[in-house]
């Protein structure tokens, strides 16, 4: 009789195509690829997507700025996921885009479908507005003085300083980061999805309490169904729309307005899933119309709002399949701290794999820090070691390693057929602990199923202990009488084969490690999905699932040990760590790039061309020159061009000659600085390494030529 096959359909949280995966995004990833393995190892039937978001204002901004469509700018991103996915051995089906013609199609038939349902209404509302860009700013592109405690360049909602929550327009001296521009208050019709209205109250009243969240997000999302002092719940409408210039869908029967990029990036899911299903040959609603299949979301706790409230509605009053359960998962700190570049505590991944890192050793750690709980989970690096060279390798990995030569030097490599009483105990007991690890498994509790794993690993090292092969191997090389093992060679081989198996302690003992690794293996596998590859190859076995444990293999030859795992080197790990002043070398002049700024904080430094119209030494210095610029600054009541004078820490690489009559480039806003030999009034720009006693050398910046004193560089 087939038993029914569960049908799955699961997804990750759609990454903002704007940067690069850091190491929250993979934690994500290996949480939800581990317990996909889980379900394909049941033998389930699993559709696992992502895909990038690609929409909205930061990415329009961001592209801008680097000189490319949207389009373009988004696809180079994509192009570049597939180190970290293939690196980390992450098993997506499909990775599509929100941009792709699915999803444009998708969105609008949910939103006409709504619409369909009175569940759109349209508003005027009013908002920020930059003329100089023409469009309109999201709250994150302004910036002014805080109301409350007037500290300056705060954002448009809240105070950095001294904590307060406002609304841009209550900010004093407003400006665009954009452009620096005085943004101006202006109207402008908005759509609204009606989540107010008293069916989506009700439904989602009784959505996010009947089993599909975990308990402490059911009880976080209750709060948001508090009834007001006449009894009634309020649900906020949600701003679904946004005006041109706007990279998005375009909402039907609305020229120059855009879905939000929060409307379309969930539906990015069925996107992905119908382009996936469409290249198989399944039809995509029949698929989603089959009551047995389950669809599930695996997000971070920063997005539980989206997923619990907005997107079960979009799809239930549209006449759609919804999740059916919505797993949350807490962010990851490095060593307690929330992760920094600039504190360099960040964890590159590619800088991970790159430094030649085992990615399942990061697979494992996380794995047995995670829980089904919302809880942040926490990178320190010498618990990281411990995990992977005590546990790992020092439990698991090993065990094969203490059979598998006495095997092939012995015994040609073949198991015994029959391992008596104690050895069946063991892997009896080893193969009844399969229904509690599928179980902790599939809670995503998997924290409690490494240790449920290392414990049974720490019973196979006791029993090893017990029989102690190696010794077993002097004993029956002697009682044999065929002198050392290294001596015999092949002739034992058939000798013990000729034995029948039945004679050989060792040969029985070594038959239970590699049985009770095999079993181990599989309950592994979906953690160690590239080592329990390598086991199936050395093993000579087609690939396992959870059934394959519960039988033993009898007389079955194995092939040749290889060596498995590296233990993690603690020194090498110290690099992974590495701070922007101990630099990367991915920056040649060994300085990480600084903290990311607005274009408005770059338009805030005014360079200017000069001329170097006279550079001399300065008496009593041996590391400046003094340098008379011409800026463009207009003439004196002679005639004579304006100058101004800087001092400049070159000497060491220029003689004044050098300079004199060469173009530069000054920062001509930079407040005059008092030295000891004069005011200085800017900065001539030159490039150095980040440590100049190690790596000398010290470059003045020129301008192509063309360039004229006083033209602005921007
Ligand atoms: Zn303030």
């Amino acid at each position: 009789m087939a038993a029914m096959t569960r049908k799955l359909f699961v997804t990750t949280a759609l990454p903002y195509a704007n940067g690069a995966f850091h190491i929250g995004h993979m934690m994500e990833y290996i949480q939800a690829d581990i317990w996909v393995r889980v379900q394909r190892m049941r033998g389930a039937e699993v559709h696992f997507v992502c895909a990038d978001d690609a929409h909205g204002a930061p990415i329009m901004i961001a592209a801008e700025k680097a000189g490319k469509t949207p389009q373009a700018f988004v696809a180079e991103i994509a192009a570049g996921r597939k180190p970290y996915l293939d690196g980390f051995h992450i098993a997506f089906d499909h990775w599509h885009s929100t941009d792709a013609p699915e999803n444009h199609a998708l969105a609008r038939e949910i939103y006409l479908a709504l619409r369909k349902n009175e569940l759109i209404d349209v508003r005027t509302i009013e908002q920020f507005f930059d003329p100089v860009k023409g469009m309109f700013l999201p709250d994150r592109y302004i910036k002014g003085e805080c109301p409350r405690c007037a500290s300056p360049d705060q954002y448009g909602d809240n105070c950095e300083n001294c904590g307060a929550v406002y609304a841009p327009t209550e900010l004093k001296h407003p400006y665009s980061t954009l452009t620096g521009a005085k943004p101006e208050l202006r109207s402008s019709e908005h759509y609204f999805f009606r989540l107010s209205d008293p069916r989506c109250v009700e439904y989602l009243k009784t959505w996010t309490q009947d089993g599909k969240l975990q308990p402490e997000v059911a009880n976080k999302v209750k709060e948001w169904f508090a009834e007001g002092d006449d009894g009634k719940v309020v649900l906020g409408d949600w701003d679904i729309s946004r005006d041109a210039p706007y990279f998005g869908i375009e909402i039907p029967d609305a020229p120059g307005k855009y879905f939000y990029v929060w409307l379309d990036a969930p539906v990015g899911y069925l996107a992905s899933l119908k382009h996936l299903l469409e290249r198989r040959g399944v039809d995509f609603e029949a698929y989603l119309a089959d009551p047995a299949l389950r669809q599930v979301h695996f997000i971070g706790k920063d997005i539980v709002t989206f997923h619990t409230l907005f997107w079960p509605a979009m799809l239930h009053f549209s006449g759609r399949k919804v999740p059916d359960n919505v797993y949350v998962h807490g962010f990851i700190t490095v060593s307690g701290d929330k992760m920094s570049k600039s504190r360099g505590t960040g964890i590159s991944p590619l800088r991970y794999l790159e430094l030649g890192f085992d990615a399942q050793w990061l697979r494992y750690y996380i794995a047995a820090k995670l829980n089904a709980r919302v809880e942040d989970i926490d990178f320190n690096p010498d618990d990281f070691v411990a995990r992977v060279n005590a546990d790992l390798v020092g439990k698991y990995v090993n065990i094969a390693s203490r059979a598998a030569g006495f095997l092939a030097k012995r015994f040609a490599g073949e198991l015994s057929a029959d391992v008596g009483v104690e050895g069946r105990a063991l892997l009896d007991g080893l193969r009844a602990h399969s229904g509690t690890v599928q179980q902790l498994y599939d809670e995503r509790e998997f924290g409690k199923a490494v240790r449920e794993i290392m414990l049974l690993a720490d019973r196979v090292n006791e029993y090893v202990d017990a029989h102690k092969p190696w010794e077993l191997a002097k004993h029956e090389g002697q009682r044999i009488g065929a002198g050392p093992p290294q001596a015999d060679g092949a002739p034992s081989a058939g000798r013990a084969a000729g034995a029948g198996g039945h004679g050989s302690a060792l040969h029985d003992v070594c038959t239970v490690c590699i049985e009770a690794f095999r079993v181990l293996t599989v309950y592994l596998k979906p953690i160690l999905p590239a080592l329990a590859q390598q086991v199936e190859a050395f093993l000579r076995v087609e690939p396992m699932g959870f059934a394959d444990a519960q039988r033993a293999l009898g007389r079955h030859r194995i092939g040749a040990f290889q060596h498995l795992m590296q233990r993690v080197d603690p020194a090498q790990l110290e690099r992974l760590f590495e701070t922007p002043t101990a630099p990367a070398p991915a920056h040649p002049g060994g300085e990480a790039i600084a903290a990311e700024i607005a274009i408005g904080d770059f338009a805030k430094i005014d360079l200017r061309i000069a001329k170097i119209v006279l550079a001399e030494e300065v008496p009593g210095s041996d590391k400046l020159l003094k340098l008379t610029l011409d800026v463009g600054e207009g003439t004196d009541a002679q005639g004579q061009p304006l100058t101004r004078t800087v001092f400049s820490g070159i000497k060491s690489a220029y003689a004044p000659e050098q300079l004199t009559g060469k173009l530069t480039v000054l920062v001509a806003n930079l407040a005059p600085r008092k030295m000891k030999f004069g005011v200085s009034q800017g900065m001539v720009l030159a490039a150095s390494h980040a440590d100049e006693k190690t790596h000398p050398g010290l470059y003045v910046l020129e301008p192509w030529p063309g360039a004229t004193p006083g033209l602005r560089v921007r």
